[in-house]
């Protein structure tokens, strides 16, 4: 009997940090990389940010605080709900935890029982179905999409719902397709649920700023108020601004909820580090302005990307609306040999390539569950992406065309 329990055995680990990994590990040995594997701002964190970090260490609140959070950052996210998306919850209805992935983890575990089944729309996000697992649910990928705009179809999702069904993991914009539910799409969805009292909605918000051009965000206790006393919204400081390392999320709930999930994580981690509270106090309260400045710099990027990956032949993406990724159809170059001979069997086997033969680091689809695509993140410098996607191109032109192989 090995160490390891079953329920493990059937968890994958995250691709995303697994291709992340792999790019350091060359990188160590020497090769030339470009990291367009992980969902990470370049930018620094803003300065008056840090600065109140700090503050913060130099002021000695360096000790243990609440499970929930310490109350000025409750606050601070009780006015940014109220602010930014018209909910209106209590401090006892907010809860802060180690990134947006620890609410949502947070939230399944103290919700699930063995066998509860959670529906979400693919392509998702690579630790979706994996922690669902991990918290003893099943998890119920529904497809989405390209002729949708990988937006999931409100009969897709009735079709989905069984007596079992617990949650509806939703994410807007969606890593990985930057698809942008509107207001119309989310009280589409919400018309469905409402023959559905007892299954909850988990709104992973965490692009809520990262729209670009006409696309406008909404949020499903926002867009069907009476779905509120079922739905939590789940946010954080990691991308919106630039804050990824400090490990702080929050989310807004019915207060039952809330409070079990402040008693999976009184018993697991305590609370996210006192030091980065105080520093997302700073970011929610203070200097907003900087939030314009990283859109305007990610949809220029995502601009160049998308129109430098269609000039690749073989390669097709279309223009999302938000996030900051780009999700790339490869499926005319699989069953292509490489230059030495193997033959692009999957994503994985072309992702593999563009790591090895153009020093480039992405996601195949098929971690997000959908084969065929990878994931390029723009949140990277334009220059490295000019020079990512000139090296992706020269490795796509290096395969013998059909009738050399012929
Ligand atoms: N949700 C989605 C869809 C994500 O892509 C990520 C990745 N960072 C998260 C949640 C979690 O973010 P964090 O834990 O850094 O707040
Ligand atoms: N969410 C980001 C991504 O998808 C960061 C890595 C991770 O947590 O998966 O790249």
């Amino acid at each position: 009997m090995g160490i390891l329990s079953a329920k493990l055995s059937a968890v994958k680990p995250s691709q995303t940090k697994a291709m992340t990994a792999l790019a350091a590990t060359l990188r160590a040995e020497g090769k030339s990389i470009i990291t367009l594997s992980q969902g990470e701002p370049d930018f620094g964190t803003p300065e008056n940010i840090s600065q109140a970090a700090i503050n913060a260490i130099h002021a000695g609140r360096t000790k243990y605080t609440a499970v929930a959070g310490i109350p000025e950052l409750r606050e601070a996210v009780v006015r940014k709900f109220q602010r930014e998306n018209s909910l209106n919850f209590t401090t006892d209805q907010i809860t802060v935890g180690c990134g947006a992935k620890q609410l949502l983890f947070n939230a399944l575990v103290a919700s699930l029982d063995a066998g509860d089944e959670v529906v979400f729309p693919t392509p998702c996000w690579v630790s979706y179905p994996e922690m669902i697992k991990l918290a003893g649910g099943v998890p119920v990928p529904i497809e989405t999409r390209v002729e949708n705009g990988f937006i999931m179809r409100p009969d897709d999702l009735r079709a989905a719902i069984t007596s079992k069904t617990k949650w509806l993991m939703l994410n807007s914009p969606s890593n990985p397709t930057g698809a942008v539910y509107t207001r119309q799409n989310l009280e589409d969805l919400a018309a469905v649920l409402r023959d559905f009292p007892d299954v909850w909605v988990l709104a992973d918000d965490i692009y809520e700023h990262l729209v670009y051009g006409e696309a406008e965000f909404s949020t499903m206790a926002e867009a069907a108020p009476d779905l509120a006393s079922r739905t939590l919204t789940v946010n954080g400081v990691s991308k919106s601004y630039a804050m990824t390392g400090w490990r702080v999320g929050y989310a807004g709930g019915p207060i039952e909820l809330v409070k079990a999930m402040n008693t999976v994580q009184g018993q697991s981690t305590s609370h996210t580090c006192s030091i980065s509270q105080y520093a997302a106090v700073e970011a929610l309260n203070g200097d907003q302005s900087f939030i314009r400045e990283f859109r305007d710099a990610f949809k220029v990027r995502r601009d160049l990307v998308v129109n430098l990956i269609n000039n690749i032949p073989g390669l097709e993406c279309s223009t999302p609306d938000g996030a900051f990724y780009v999700f790339v159809g490869c499926q005319k170059l699989l069953g292509r040999d490489t230059p030495s001979g193997k033959r692009l069997e999957t994503d994985m086997d072309f992702a593999m390539y563009l790591m090895e033969e153009a020093g480039v680091a992405v996601v195949p689809g098929s971690g997000f569950l959908a084969a065929g695509f990878i994931r390029i993140s723009y949140a990277s410098s334009e220059d490295d992406l000019k020079k990512a996607c000139a090296a992706i191109g020269q490795a796509v032109s290096k395969f013998p065309s059909p009738q050399d192989v012929a």
